[in-house]
């Protein structure tokens, strides 16, 4: 396991759309296991693959002092509400933003022992799920949010602020 550099907004990978995940395989379960370790390391709420330069459709999210969950070839196939959020990204660090996202989402998957899995989410979560799937696709929170909404924050910003961060 081991916590592998961010990367950081123009990097060309976050605007890729990433390819779906054939053949679940060591290489793909060290990769999820260094993600959460990233995601960890970084106080983020979620981590997709494309944020640490591999363009596959693999994502990592987790609530504080919850099991992380992880997905391969997550597709979110219900929505909630929607409603007015706030939320950064570990690849865009200093802004924050608020946008509307579905206050509750499920979203299906692979498992890491590859069983299919649905994972219903709300709050928090759900929010993190939707922000680390959109990265799958090569969208930012900063193409969602309205420019009169995105505010820079303090460059070293509160550890409460940090935890609050999406992936
Ligand atoms: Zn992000």
């Amino acid at each position: 396991m081991a916590v592998i550099p961010i990367k950081v907004f123009p990097a060309p990978v976050l605007r890729k759309k990433a390819k779906k995940v054939g053949i679940i395989d060591r290489s793909t379960l060290k990769l999820i296991d260094d993600m959460i370790d990233t995601m960890h390391s970084a106080h983020g709420a979620g981590l997709a693959a494309p944020q640490v330069g591999v363009s596959l459709r693999v994502i990592v999210a987790a609530e504080p002092d919850e099991e992380p969950v992880c997905l391969i070839n997550p597709e979110i196939v219900r929505k909630g509400e929607e409603a007015v959020m706030e939320e950064g990204c570990l690849s865009i660090p200093g802004y924050r933003g608020e946008l509307k996202r579905c206050v509750s989402v499920t979203v299906k998957g692979l498992d890491r022992r590859r069983k299919p899995v649905r994972v219903k989410a709300e709050g928090l979560l759900a929010q993190a799920l939707q922000h680390e799937i959109d990265h799958l696709n090569g969208v930012l929170f900063i193409d969602l949010v309205s420019p009169d909404k995105l505010k820079k924050i303090e460059p070293e910003p509160q550890p409460e602020a940090e935890a609050a961060s999406s992936g």
